[in-house]
């Protein structure tokens, strides 16, 4: 097949410089079978043809990077969307090799695919397993069918169970589940139980995510127009801690603010992200950041297909953020980990005035209790991640 070479038009990069030696690629997988009413992510319905289109143009994106990352090793691979397990089986095979073949993907990777509980089946796991995937992310949301059908969610509690104990007959070690809390009518018995039922499916990885009005979702439409009402925000802090304090108790490490995960089980791809690491993004929407330079691909699938099949790059904006806003970044994805944010590290990389002016901005959050200094290292306390939202803008302003 004719596969043009893409050309990076507005980007020159005369050479790849990966800073911290740790390289992420990321696939956006645009289908789903049908929009969530929650959801902000860019997506459109599956059908084969479009599918098709949009993997033969994937493979001629990954193609025209070849030749820029022929001497860096990826350590993790994350195929998202959208919903990956929309595609068919041949589908996302072909997807996995064009990733194989166009990329040096290091043996002791993370690679991950995201799966929805109504449209995995054994065939998928087992070409996902067969392709090198070695960790599944379910979207499983919640074990009540009445959340999930407030949600638009097409499984329900059973399906979301089956497909959890299907992907570990299917040889997956490591599965991370989605859980959402702060849902119009979730009750705290309702959120319990989803925890629970969690509990006893054992994934090494959960991640607890307040519901959130996503700009051009129709809960945020609906809410715009006055029709929508979450709970308040003591109740959907009650949910968090409700969260923490039950997967804590049977052996789950918080790591980030939303994620926690049996020891050793830390998703690799996201830690890269909240250490400001480098990757490669590919598909519609997706977003990079290589050498510094950050870059989003066009958000639209039929458009995404046809740029790249006339040799036009795909790519629709580009950054070089300077130091104000790569401190920020910074300062903002590491306080979201237990880590914290490393000060001397902060000073050696944006030098003595951003450290002072950054002291300034902590002194009142430290001494209302939202953040500690402790050998060096800026985390914010348990109140301080119940209103990070907060601290973290009045930290970075
Ligand atoms: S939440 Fe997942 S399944 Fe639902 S529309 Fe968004 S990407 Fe698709």
């Amino acid at each position: 097949m004719f596969a043009p070479k893409v050309v990076h038009r507005g980007i020159l990069w005369m050479q790849v410089i990966i800073r911290n030696n740790m390289l992420s690629l990321y696939v956006h997988i645009p289908f789903c079978v049908k929009k969530c009413p929650y959801c902000g992510f860019y997506s459109t319905p599956y059908a084969i043809d479009s599918a098709d289109e949009f993997i033969a143009a994937l493979r001629s994106e990954a193609e025209g990077y070849k030749t820029e990352f022929i001497d860096h090793l990826f350590h993790t691979v994350y195929i998202g969307g959208g919903t990956p397990t929309a595609l068919n089986t041949r589908q996302l095979g072909e997807v996995l090799t064009t990733v194989r073949s166009c990329f040096e993907i290091s043996e002791d990777a993370e690679f991950t695919v995201e799966a929805n509980p109504n449209t995995i089946t054994r065939e998928h796991l087992d070409v996902l397993r067969e392709k090198g995937a070695n960790r599944l992310s379910l979207g499983v949301q919640s074990f009540s069918n009445e959340v999930l059908s407030t949600l638009g969610r097409l499984h329900t509690s059973e399906e979301a169970e089956q497909a959890f104990y299907l992907a570990r007959s299917a040889g997956f070690q490591n599965i991370g589940m989605d859980l959402m809390y702060g849902i119009p009518g979730q009750t705290m018995a309702q959120w319990e139980d989803a925890l629970k039922t969690s509990l006893v499916c054992r994934p090494e990885h959960v991640s607890v995510y307040s519901l959130s009005l996503d700009d051009g979702s129709l809960f945020y439409q609906l809410f715009e127009a006055g029709n929508f009402e979450c709970p308040d925000d003591d109740r959907a802090a009650e949910m968090y801690e409700c969260a923490i304090s039950i997967l804590q108790g049977s052996g789950y490490r918080r790591y980030e603010i939303s994620n926690l995960s049996l020891p050793g089980f830390e998703c690799r791809h996201n830690r890269n992200y909240w250490d400001r690491g480098e990757y490669l993004g590919l598909g519609p929407a997706a977003w990079s950041f290589i050498s510094q330079r950050r870059h989003y691909n066009i958000a639209d699938t039929a458009e995404y297909a046809r740029r790249i099949a006339k040799g036009v790059s795909p790519i629709a904006d580009s950054e070089l953020p300077g130091p104000a806003q790569a401190s920020r970044e910074t300062l903002l994805l590491s306080l979201r980990t237990v880590e914290g944010l490393d000060l001397q590290q902060y000073r050696n990389e944006y030098g003595d005035l951003f450290l002072e002016q950054l002291e300034r901005n902590m002194a009142p959050l430290v001494s209302e209790g939202l953040l500690e200094v402790h050998e060096g290292r800026a985390t914010l306390t348990q109140r301080g991640i119940l209103l990070s939202n907060e601290a973290l803008v009045r930290l970075s302003t």
